[in-house]
């Protein structure tokens, strides 16, 4: 079953979440993608990558990717916040890094580490597929 990586920026950082997708474009068509609704176009769109999309984040998309997440269905979390803009939907925000440490999922939430787990990730793809 293919590795399953959900996406997620807030519109302050959509440019760069388009951007450190485009970079892992090939290790990430590997992998089932799941995104919130803009941010989930916005890959689509640039890349021509198949992405699951849920509900725009502030009408519940996180929600709906943190359940996922607490029924096994998400194995990583790229979640590009904006520290700097105050969010209608924090609390779903909070929920969804929450529900990532119940269940021992990696979080992102800043570019560095993102690329971090996108490196382990694009080694371990080219590992099983030697
Ligand atoms: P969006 O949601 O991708 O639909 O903009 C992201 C968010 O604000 O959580």
């Amino acid at each position: 079953m293919s590795t399953r990586v959900a996406l997620i920026a807030h519109d302050h950082k959509k440019d760069d979440i388009v951007k450190l997708v485009g970079e892992y474009a090939d290790t990430l068509r590997r992998c089932h993608l799941i995104a919130t609704g803009t941010t989930g176009s916005r890959i689509a769109t640039a890349h021509g990558l198949e992405v699951e999309r849920m509900l725009s984040g502030p009408h519940g998309g996180d929600l709906q990717i943190g359940a996922q997440l607490a029924e096994g269905r998400v194995d990583m979390v790229i979640f590009l916040r904006d520290p700097m803009t105050p969010q209608p939907h924090e609390p779903d925000i909070n929920a969804l890094v929450r529900a990532c440490d119940v269940h021992n999922v990696p979080c992102a939430t800043n570019i560095s580490t993102a690329r971090m787990i996108l490196d382990v990730l694009a080694l371990r793809l080219a590992q099983e597929g030697e």
